[in-house]
């Protein structure tokens, strides 16, 4: 039979990808609900769903900021059962803190938090019952690790992985699967629509300091970010999909290796300064720059050696 995955935020990007891609299983194991929460920005999807629209692919309305549409969408599946749910949708907010309101930090949190718990408390109830499922949440590599200027977003997707990390020993004694994948850069609407955003940030109430870093050095090195380690929505999407077959699927998955040797700083030092000061040697002893780059590859090349492959699968 097939399994039934639900995804939220699928008119662009990742979402959108996924849903594509994994209606698209060649030995047609899923029956994809690829959720937006408009219906008239659906045309991309349709485009990318192809002969799959109607048969392995089913559009529907979701916002995850709304209870009432969450229920809807869920009530309407065939014994509103869903085997795999990935949480997706997401939005960005970069910045000052001064610069930013409390109610744009909250939307961030309603969508990127809460967005997904609400999507919880409607679907885990179910799967608990039927002792089976997989939730997987799109975070971030800055759901481990925070970056300059990304204070507020790094902390809804903290939010995400405490909440995760807590819930899936409760999950094993369901049964149940969580998996946090952690993409890197990917180049998607996300990128650009942050970036103009950022661009539009009101610094009158900065001090000139942390204006001229985030507009000289933050802002400037942005794109050159995502264009040398940036990857597409469509590896993201072919890395979910094997992550979805998985027998013994991990609780957590970067999709970037490029970005790995960054979080591995994190673990390298239980004081937690090695990457901040690195981070800052990046950011902002250019000189250093050097430096820093060449242990990056030299961790690089560890790393690889290292590697995790999607290949060898625990089950195998
Ligand atoms: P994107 O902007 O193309 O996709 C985000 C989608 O979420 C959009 O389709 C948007 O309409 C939808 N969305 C926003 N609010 C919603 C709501 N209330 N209800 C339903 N849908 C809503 O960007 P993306 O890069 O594809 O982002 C997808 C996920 O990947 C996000 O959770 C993001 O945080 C995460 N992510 C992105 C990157 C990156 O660099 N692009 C890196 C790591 C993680």
């Amino acid at each position: 039979t097939q399994k039934v995955v639900l995804i939220t935020g699928c008119s662009s990007g990742i979402g959108l990808a996924m849903a594509a891609r994994i209606a698209k299983d060649e030995k047609k194991r899923f029956m994809v609900y690829a959720t937006m929460r408009n219906l008239s920005k659906g045309e991309a999807l349709v485009e990318a769903a192809g002969r799959t629209l109607g048969r392995t692919l089913v559009i529907k309305q979701l916002d995850v900021c709304d209870e009432c549409s969450i229920k809807a969408c869920v009530d309407s599946l065939p014994e509103r059962r869903v085997d795999i749910l990935i949480s997706n949708a997401g939005m960005g907010l970069i910045g000052p803190i001064e610069c930013q309101s409390i109610d744009e930090m909250k939307t961030v949190m309603d969508t990127n938090f809460f967005g997904f718990v609400r999507l919880l408390k409607e679907i885990l109830p179910d799967m608990k019952r039927r002792k089976k499922g997989h939730i997987v949440v799109i975070s971030s590599v800055m759901g481990i690790q925070g970056i300059i200027f990304n204070d507020v977003y790094a902390a809804s997707k903290f939010a995400v992985e405490g909440f995760c990390e807590s819930l899936a020993v409760q999950a094993l004694r369901f049964n149940l699967n969580i998996s946090l994948i952690e993409p890197g850069p990917v180049i998607t609407e996300f990128e650009r629509k942050v970036y103009d955003e950022g661009m539009k940030t009101d610094l009158s109430k900065a001090d000139k300091i942390t204006a001229d870093i985030f507009t000289n050095v933050y802002l400037k090195n942005y794109n050159q970010i995502f264009e040398s380690l940036g990857q597409t929505a469509e590896e993201v999407a072919e890395q979910t999909l094997k992550i979805i077959t998985m027998e013994n699927p991990p609780f957590r998955h970067q999709t970037n290796t490029l970005y790995t040797p960054m979080t591995t700083l994190k673990y390298a030092d239980p004081n937690g300064d090695l990457p901040i000061d690195t981070f800052y040697k990046m950011v902002f002893e250019h000189d250093k720059v050097f430096n820093a780059s060449l242990n990056f590859l030299k961790l690089l090349r560890w790393r690889s050696r290292k590697s995790f492959s999607m290949e060898t699968d625990k089950s195998n």
